[in-house]
């Protein structure tokens, strides 16, 4: 998650392999639904590593684990493969 400590730097967005960053109302926000960890594609989260002002916490609300966040990592890979093969 990302807190209101957020500048609006915009270096998080384009790093997000999964597309989970967006801005919000006032700030950036991650959606936890998109989010994993960047399990399946980093060994770090890749947010976490670039925010300039460290203010990217782990959402209390959302604890996960490897191997909840692989599994979600694998189902939006389908769904990105099952997109670009029907040309979405
Ligand atoms: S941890 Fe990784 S997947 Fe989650 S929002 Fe940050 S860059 Fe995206
Ligand atoms: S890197 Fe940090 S400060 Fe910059 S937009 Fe993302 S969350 Fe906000």
């Amino acid at each position: 998650m990302i807190t209101d400590e957020c500048i609006n730097c915009d270096v998080c967005e384009p790093e997000c392999p999964n597309d989970a960053i967006y801005m919000g109302a006032d700030f950036y926000e991650i959606d936890p639904h998109k989010c994993t960890e960047c399990v399946g594609h980093f060994d770090e989260p890749q947010c976490v590593q670039i925010c300039p002002v460290a203010c990217i916490p782990l959402n209390p609300e959302h604890v996960e684990s490897r191997e909840t966040l692989m599994q979600k990592y694998q189902r939006l890979t389908a769904i990105k493969v099952t997109a670009a093969s029907a040309g979405v």
